[in-house]
């Protein structure tokens, strides 16, 4: 990459278009050649292109680059989740996972190196934030994962953001990518397949139905009071239950998508019967599924894990009150692909750069 590159994966396409347009003298339509190329056909060779003319792949081809993240390292499990540590610009190193599930595979990425939201449970919440990453940066993890599967035959038919990092608190690079990874000239996802998931920043839930961003939502609740979840999620004192419920209720008025609520279920702390019938009452009426997310106690922070039995007891509970409730056991265990073993491993190696998955990440999808 030159001084004088743009980074292709950094444009929306409106943006490549006014790109074109003033420093190419191109039209529309040779960005959504470019477009189909790059995204349809993971062609980046200009060479290759052969409907543009000869001049204008010249001055593109000075014009663009098309970075790569390298894969630091990859795990697989028995059950077919693969781990990958990737590092992207200035050597920091961030997580993604193929989540191998019976009727499909799902790709979590991350959207920030660290994360300032201070989830208890989560070891990326004990790093802080480092960084955002740029939507190259997320579609680098994506292209990279694209790549490496053709190794294994398959692909991932889901993408979720819930790596490291709180998406929202990324937005703007993250609404580009989800744009991007939806749009019909682009990755062409069904919108209803990618998916962002908040720790509960009310005003950028907002911003995703203001803004116009076609995305599925999935809201990390993990507790039925607020005193519980200030001390398991510090964003709480910002946004309490109260708050953020009516926030997914006017998304989901406002897109006509259910929204998933991704529960965490730490043993003893948030998962009483009390808590169970709060949750049913919290939840009454809106257009939501629930998650149960078992607590891996490997990932060592002092919480415990529920009983399987206890986990089916919530489930039962849910159902027969009305609620969707579906069960996202750890996958990946032989490799730890809960909560940053490998980033650990990588750490022993190369103490200065230490991403650590997310909490949920686990369970993602
Ligand atoms: S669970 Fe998500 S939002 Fe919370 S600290 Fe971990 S990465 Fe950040």
């Amino acid at each position: 990459m030159t001084q004088s590159q743009q980074d292709f994966y950094n444009c929306s396409y409106p943006e490549l278009v006014e790109i074109l347009e003033r420093d190419f003298a191109a039209s529309k339509f040779r960005a959504t050649q470019l477009f189909e190329w790059v995204y349809r056909k993971g062609v980046t060779d200009f060479s290759q292109m052969t409907n543009i003319g000869r001049d204008l792949r010249a001055r593109l081809e000075q014009g663009f680059c098309f970075p790569r993240a390298t894969v630091h390292d990859r795990q697989i499990s028995q059950d077919g989740t693969r781990k990958y540590l990737f590092e992207v610009d200035g050597g920091d190193l961030v997580e993604a996972v193929m989540i191998k599930q019976a009727s499909r595979m799902t790709l979590c990425v991350s959207s920030q190196v660290g994360c300032a939201m201070a989830c208890g449970f989560c070891r990326t919440g004990t790093m802080g934030l480092k960084r955002s990453l740029s939507t190259s940066e997320i579609l680098q993890q994506v292209n990279g994962v694209i790549e490496d599967a053709k190794s294994f035959g398959d692909s991932f038919s889901n993408i979720v953001f819930m790596g490291m990092g709180e998406p929202l608190h990324n937005f703007d690079n993250v609404a580009r990518a989800v744009r991007n990874l939806t749009n019909s000239i682009g990755y062409a996802m069904s919108p209803r397949k990618v998916t962002v998931s908040t720790s509960g920043l009310v005003p950028e839930i907002r911003r995703l139905v203001e803004e116009k961003v076609n995305v599925s939502l999935a809201v990390s609740l993990n507790a039925s009071s607020d005193e519980v979840r200030t001390q398991v999620m510090p964003v709480n004192k910002r946004w309490p239950i109260k708050e953020l419920l009516a926030a997914v209720r006017d998304f989901a008025q406002g897109t006509r998508k259910t929204v998933t609520i991704e529960y965490v279920m730490l043993g003893g702390l948030n998962d009483t019967r009390d808590d169970m019938k709060r949750l049913v009452r919290l939840l009454h009426g809106l257009p939501v599924k629930v998650n149960l997310i078992p607590y891996n106690d490997n990932a060592g922070l002092g919480f415990n894990s529920p009983t399987r039995d206890w986990v089916f007891e919530w489930q039962r509970h849910l159902n027969q009150h009305g609620l969707q409730a579906f069960i996202r056991w750890s996958k990946g265990a032989d490799i730890a692909a809960a909560c940053g073993q490998l980033a650990t491993a990588s750490k022993r190696q190369r103490p200065s750069r230490l991403p650590v998955l997310a909490g949920e990440a686990q369970a993602a999808a």
